[in-house]
């Protein structure tokens, strides 16, 4: 699976992918994940004074008036074309081998479609390529939309400063869905009774004077009784159908 997160931040995303879980997947060839910045694609402005560098304008003021700065289409519409221009060469490149490439464009809007597992689960499989359209400040003009067949998803229903986090939930939930991303594929909730609640050593954990115990019945090597318990505290992961 390869991401193709299109963001005015790239080393937000970056840095969460840097450790553990997704940085080992990162670099067994797994998932691949690619950045492009929209100020990457802006003709920059004179050098003001006072200023060594020019600056890289990508936003400007909302038409309709109201608070905040709009992104303006055409640097993400060029950063889409420069990450599809990307994946037909990966394509061709693989031309003696049989991959069709199936590419799914995400648009981060707080009213947008909720994601969820079930989500991921489906686009883990369906597609090779996703690309991640992060807003920012009031979001991006609407044109880029409609002129690229995108999908609106929403992580939740709360306002975020940025679309940065919401990629990262994205590309972490649906790599966790790609088999050899975990090190035990089993271990992905849905295939299992899952708790929320996990103990570890030590058995009698002492706190400022206090003794806590872990529950019996995952000491008592009773398998079906273990699994009774994990089912009464199951994680519910809902299905979307
Ligand atoms: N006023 C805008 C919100 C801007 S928030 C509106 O009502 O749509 C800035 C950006 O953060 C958005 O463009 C989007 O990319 C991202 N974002 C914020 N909250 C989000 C959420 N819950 N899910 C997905 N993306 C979100």
């Amino acid at each position: 699976m390869k991401f193709h997160v299109i963001t005015l931040f790239p080393d937000l995303v970056a840095s969460y992918l840097s450790e553990s879980i997704l940085a080992r997947a990162i670099k067994e060839k797994k998932i691949k994940v690619s950045f492009y910045n929209p100020r990457d694609f802006v003709k920059p402005t004179k050098i003001q004074k006072g200023k060594d560098k020019p600056y890289l304008r990508v936003d400007d003021k909302p038409y309709g008036g109201g608070p905040g700065m709009i992104i303006q289409a055409e640097p993400v519409l060029k950063a889409i074309e420069k990450a599809l221009s990307k994946i037909k060469t990966q394509k061709s490149k693989l031309k003696n081998k049989i991959q069709k490439v199936k590419v799914k464009i995400i648009f981060f809007s707080p009213s947008g479609k909720k994601f969820d597992t079930e989500y991921a689960k489906v686009s883990a499989e369906k597609y090779t390529d996703i690309i991640l359209i992060c807003g920012r400040y009031e979001g991006i003009d609407a044109r880029v939309k409609k002129i690229f067949k995108t999908e609106d998803i929403s992580i939740g229903d709360y306002v975020l400063t940025g679309g940065e986090v919401p990629a990262m939930i994205v590309i972490d939930s649906i790599s966790r869905q790609i088999e050899g991303v975990l090190g035990n594929f089993d271990s992905r909730e849905e295939e299992r009774i899952a708790s929320s609640d996990v103990y570890t050593r030590p058995e009698v954990l002492e706190f400022k004077g206090k003794k806590y115990k872990v529950p019996k019945v995952l000491l008592s090597g009773n398998h079906k009784a273990i699994e009774e318990w994990r089912g009464n505290q199951k994680v519910e992961i809902k299905d979307q159908k």
